[in-house]
């Protein structure tokens, strides 16, 4: 299978590096936070406790969570401006911590590749969990105060306050015990604090093109 995957922490640039590489090589794209995004706000428009592994379990199975390249569909509504929300970015890392949920979204990433052929796909635990044999496997980091100015850049808000969720979100996503955060062995690990926007999809393309024609 013909598959890129880029990990890293929260605000590295996964997203629109990810965006570009699809462009770049031609494999489909999948944002795989969106679809962790859809069950969490399904969690909070139902008001469950996001600690309860086995009743948030139940909703990850039972939504509908539909991710286009632009456009993410909870049970056929367009919610991609609600999944980005500082209330969803507060319960999203709890709530991707249950093994019943990351079960229900493995099954599902797995079925799309085999629908695509093969795809550019982002997350945390794509390289080391989803698709351990992706033929390309990127590490994407930056350091922590470039990566709140990138999302304050984006988003806007306040640098200490985004800075700090950033932190708390990370901290979660690599201490959970099913799939944390963490580079694979055989991942490239890309440092774009210094580094444009074109020149670490420039890199990544690279590697894609020497491991895709041998
Ligand atoms: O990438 P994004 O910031 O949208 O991801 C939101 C959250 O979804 C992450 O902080 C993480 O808790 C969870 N996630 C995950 N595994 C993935 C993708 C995202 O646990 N493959």
């Amino acid at each position: 299978m013909r598959v890129i995957a880029i990990d890293g922490p929260a605000g590295a640039g996964k997203s629109t590096v990810a965006r570009q590489v699809s462009t770049a090589t031609g494999l489909r794209y999948l944002d795989t936070g969106a679809m962790y995004r859809c069950v969490a706000l399904a969690v909070q428009q139902s008001s469950t406790d996001a600690h309860d592994a086995e009743a948030v379990g139940k909703i990850a199975r039972e939504v509908s969570v539909v991710i286009g390249r632009d456009v993410s569909m909870l049970n056929g509504i367009d919610v991609s401006t609600e999944i980005r929300s500082s209330e969803i970015n507060g319960i999203v890392s709890i709530i991707a911590a249950h093994t019943p949920v990351r079960d229900a979204m493995r099954e599902q990433q797995r079925s799309w590749i085999r629908d695509q052929q093969g795809g550019v796909v982002e997350g945390r635990d794509i390289g080391t969990v989803v698709f351990p044999e992706a033929i390309l496997k990127v590490f994407l980091t930056a350091s922590p105060e470039v990566r709140a100015e990138r999302r304050v850049g984006q988003s806007g808000g306040d640098i200490q306050a985004v800075a700090s969720s950033i932190a708390e979100r990370d901290h979660l996503d690599s201490t959970r015990l099913d799939s944390p955060l963490k580079p694979s062995n055989d991942s490239v690990v890309v440092d774009s604090s210094n580094k444009t926007i074109e020149e670490v999809v420039a890199e990544i393309v690279a590697h894609f093109e020497s491991v895709d024609h041998g």
